[in-house]
């Protein structure tokens, strides 16, 4: 299928992107288009006005802020991958984009445009939400943030509303002894997950987080394997307590699922113990 007409605009500005986003009906932000453009020629998107966002060199920028690094809504996967922008985690995004899509892909994909379009096995999702990222929303009306669970309401849905755009992703810089570790479970290398689980662990300083993403809405972020982390629990009690806390949860897993997202959490935990 083609897409329908829609009007096209490109501007350098901010401000004018943004006034042109409230000016029409029904305009979309583009990104990359990889996600966008399918479902413009599927006609899944209706858009009278697409207004594309490469030119806005403010939002291609990574800021060193010193606690945090503001990463720009419009950094490519790529950017990420090759090491162009400063790294706050220790290592885990840039490990993340290398590992999702293929190349031609992540050449062109946006950290904005994934997040925005919200897929649930979407790998910065479940990233974000790991790190506690606070995300930076503009429209004509104004500007406001939101954390990265807050922002994901469920699958393909965020709190951004008609005309707003997400602007920047920012994210604590992790302490230099914090370690990470990642699971994904794919059927092929570069798809979408079925299970991708990661975890941060600073155990002198108090601090474990597990999240669990590709589970059908917003990542899951999982208390009770978190604190027996840092209780040091032996790896049976540790994945009895992910099965008990994946069985607890309000998304009413399947049995085989439970067996499927434990083992990629207790991977990703595992995965914290390399040197
Ligand atoms: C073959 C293929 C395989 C993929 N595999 C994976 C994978 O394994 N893991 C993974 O995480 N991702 C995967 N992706 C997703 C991909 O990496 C992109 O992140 C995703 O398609 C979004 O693309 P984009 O950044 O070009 O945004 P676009 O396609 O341009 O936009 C996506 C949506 O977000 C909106 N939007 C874009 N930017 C903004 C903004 N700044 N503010 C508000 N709204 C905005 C657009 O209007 C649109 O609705 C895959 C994609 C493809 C095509």
């Amino acid at each position: 299928m083609k897409a329908g007409a829609f009007e096209f605009e490109q501007f350098e500005g901010l401000e004018q992107t943004l006034n042109a986003l409230a000016a029409s009906g029904s305009a979309r932000p583009l990104a990359g288009g990889q996600s966008l453009v399918p479902m413009l020629n599927l006609r899944l998107a209706p858009a009278d006005l697409v207004v594309d966002l490469t030119h806005i060199a403010a939002l291609r920028e990574a800021k060193d802020l010193g606690a945090s690094v503001l990463y720009g809504a419009m950094l490519r996967h790529a950017d990420f991958e090759d090491g162009r922008v400063p790294d706050s985690s220790n290592g885990l995004m840039r490990h993340v984009a290398g590992r999702f899509a293929y190349r031609a892909v992540r050449n062109r994909g946006t950290i904005g445009g994934a997040l925005a379009l919200a897929d649930p096995a979407a790998d910065w999702l479940t990233t974000t939400v790991l790190l506690n990222a606070t995300l930076h929303l503009a429209s004509a009306s104004g500007t406001r943030s939101v954390t990265a669970i807050d922002f994901v309401v469920g699958s393909y849905v965020t709190v951004l509303e008609e005309g707003e755009l997400l602007t920047g992703i920012e994210i604590p810089r992790l302490s230099s002894s914090t370690k990470w570790g990642y699971y994904k479970v794919m059927r092929k290398t570069g798809e979408y997950a079925d299970s991708l689980a990661m975890a941060v662990a600073d155990p002198a300083a108090g601090m474990a987080r597990v999240v669990l993403g590709a589970v059908d809405g917003a990542p899951l972020v999982l208390t009770r394997t978190a604190q027996a982390i840092l209780a040091n629990a032996s790896a049976s009690d540790l994945a009895a307590t992910v099965r008990q806390e994946l069985a607890s949860t309000d998304r009413d897993f399947p049995a085989h699922k439970i067996i499927l997202h434990s083992t990629a959490v207790c991977r990703a935990i595992d995965h914290l113990k390399r040197p």
